[in-house]
């Protein structure tokens, strides 16, 4: 697998501390600055979360109950990254999250939910508000499948009377604008347009339903879309969901590959283990077509026997994360960069991604994990306390605060078997768990959008002042100084009394 043939710069280096029997982390590190021909704006931040799945930016959030639902991946893939959402959920409310982020844009919806001409207008209120649609239009079959008509937001609203049927008041088949399965967003936009059509169903040779295209959502992404959005095939954002392993990955997985989930992640504490090993191998069996990124790790053993089983991606960190206690209570893990360094460097050559997660404090610590040879990273408290978490703003101490915790706290394993399950606890009474992780609050700071937009920014201008055009020359062209406690010191705010908070920092860890 390692293509030992690519060496670079930086390699020297890790040998060096690797011969000490040293490993880093971020506040270990700076990166040497080198001569650049490109502007911090004009350098190219795309990548790979996976075999398949490319990002416009390399953030990730994680599968956190604190972080991760479908406000937040809608957040981050409108900014060219992922979210991925976690699993201390029920499988099927996990599924709906998925859907929420792939309705969001809606270029095409593939399989349009449908009425049949028969049914009530009472039933179709009743089906609405018990799976939160929220849309109102629909397309109406007939008894043999074909499509008769269309109800719309409107007709539900005037209905006179809910015992009326369908069929009585939808828009008949004769009456409606329709295309042909196949047509593109761009095609749909202009008959759109021109025939004044807020919906516009898609249909096959025989009348039966090929998918829809609504007009709000078409004419964002063609006329206010940004190429930066990450957008599958349809023009839908892409979606990451978080699994665990055996039954529950199953089940999981069926689920959210009906719902159009763009990647799985095998989450769990220590992925270099038999149970993950089969699970890869059993998803990979039933889903050839859905990559699988495994996680966490730390060695380059690892790594590789993960991406020779099949993962698709590796996620690498054990024990960096902000509100995790895994190296003080189990005492094992290795300093994130090293980690992450040795893991990439093993799999150099092939074509397996690498995710950083955990330990982010700051945006430089993002250009760092991508120069020792992260493709991406996964951010928690970074993402932390902003609107898009789930959860409530509550005020502690005047201020106003968000809930933060690890999945391994007391309180995520006590209220999830899937985080007891992460930790290897799954079959231990709630009364008897052994915590890896830490509960906390951290202030409220606004819409995600403004800390992502800070956070590109410090990345850019870290390429930028290691001349690298992208996230593939970082990689090759990046070097590295180890730094000592004053260096630590010099790089942060020092000998002055900060009156006010930058945008992009909180002062020190
Ligand atoms: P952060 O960005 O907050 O530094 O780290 C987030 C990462 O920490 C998550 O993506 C996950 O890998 C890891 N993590 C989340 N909860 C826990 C926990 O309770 N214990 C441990 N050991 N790691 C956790």
């Amino acid at each position: 697998m390692t293509n030992i043939k690519t060496v670079f710069k930086k390699d020297k280096f890790f040998e060096k501390i690797e011969a000490l029997g040293l490993a880093l982390s971020y506040g270990d590190v700076r990166l040497k600055t080198s001569h650049s021909e490109a502007g911090p704006n004009e350098v190219n931040l795309a990548s790979k979360f996976s075999r398949q799945v490319p990002l416009n930016a390399p953030l990730i959030s994680s599968p956190m109950d604190m972080i991760t639902e479908h406000s937040m991946a809608i957040a981050l893939a409108l900014n060219g990254g992922l979210g991925i959402i976690h699993r201390a959920l029920a499988p099927k409310d996990q599924a709906k999250e998925v859907s929420r982020v792939k309705f969001h844009l809606n270029g095409l919806i593939e399989r349009p939910i449908c009425l049949e001409s028969g049914q009530t207008v009472k039933s179709v209120l009743k089906m609405i508000e018990e799976k939160d649609y929220a849309f109102h239009s629909f397309p109406v079959l007939d008894g043999r499948g074909k499509l008769a008509g269309l109800i719309s937001g409107n007709d539900i609203e005037f209905c006179p009377d809910t015992r009326l049927k369908v069929a009585q008041i939808m828009t008949k088949f004769k009456n409606l604008v329709t295309a042909p399965g196949g047509i593109s967003l761009k095609q749909a936009f202009a008959l759109m347009q021109k025939t004044k059509k807020k919906i516009l169903p898609l249909i096959d040779k025989q009348n039966k339903i090929a998918g829809m295209y609504v007009y709000s959502d078409v004419k964002r992404i063609v006329t206010g879309g940004s190429p930066f959005y990450n957008l599958d095939e349809h023009g839908n954002l892409r979606v990451g969901a978080a699994v665990g392993v055996g039954q529950d990955a199953l089940e999981r997985a069926e689920q959210l590959s009906d719902r159009g989930v763009d990647v799985l992640v095998i989450d769990t504490a220590h992925g270099d283990s038999r149970a993950v090993l089969e699970t890869l191998k059993q998803l990979k069996q039933k889903y050839p077509k859905i990559d699988v990124v495994v996680g966490n790790v730390s060695e380059a053993e690892s790594a590789e026997r993960l991406a020779k089983a099949g993962a698709d991606g590796i996620k690498v960190g054990q024990g960096p994360g902000s509100i995790c206690t895994t190296r003080v209570v189990a005492g094992i893990g290795c300093p994130q960069v090293t980690a992450v360094y040795n893991c990439a460097r093993a799999l150099r050559g092939s074509d397996v991604p690498v995710c950083a997660d955990g330990g982010i404090e700051y945006s430089g610590d993002i250009t760092v994990a991508l120069a020792a040879g992260a493709d991406s990273v996964m951010l928690g408290k970074m993402l932390a306390g902003t609107t898009e978490t789930p959860g409530e703003v509550f005020i502690r101490n005047g201020m106003p605060v968000k809930q933060y915790r690890g999945m391994g706290s007391l309180a995520a394993m006590q209220a999830s078997a899937a985080a007891r399950e992460r930790y290897g606890q799954k079959e231990t009474g709630k009364d008897k768990l052994v915590p890896e992780g830490v509960e906390a609050v951290v202030p409220f700071k606004g819409e995600v959008e403004k800390i992502i937009f800070q956070t590109l920014g410090g990345l850019r201008s870290g390429l930028g002042y290691i001349g690298a055009a992208n996230i593939k020359e970082l990689q090759e062209k990046a070097d590295f100084y180890y730094i000592s406690s004053a260096g630590l010191s010099e790089s942060h705010p020092h000998g002055i009394t900060m009156e006010k908070e930058a945008p992009n920092y909180f002062g020190r860890a």
